[in-house]
């Protein structure tokens, strides 16, 4: 009776757990694509240009966020949906 217990209880934390690291996963995805799109820019010279609008991030922005796909005026619209993200899509 006590394992059955301890069944129920290892069984409500592995779940937690599945959940906890797919939703870590998920968010490590969307970085990860955020940094190989930053990489490929770099290559390609376009570094520091939004992908939108095609103009310069800044160089605070990318101070503080090197993998920056959007200007500020650009990722405001695609935070509330007015343009695709195709960071996200890639
Ligand atoms: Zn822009």
């Amino acid at each position: 009776m006590a394992e059955d217990t301890l069944d129920v209880a290892d069984q409500a934390v592995l779940s937690y757990q599945k959940e906890l690291i797919f939703s870590q996963g998920t968010e490590g995805h969307t970085q990860l694509s955020q940094v190989r799109l930053a990489l490929e820019r770099l290559r390609e010279g376009t570094f520091g240009e939004c992908l939108h609008c095609g103009q310069e991030i800044g160089e605070k922005r990318l101070e503080a966020l090197p993998w920056s796909a959007y200007c500020i005026a650009c990722q405001e619209k695609v935070e509330t949906g007015q343009i695709e993200d195709v960071v996200r899509a890639a």
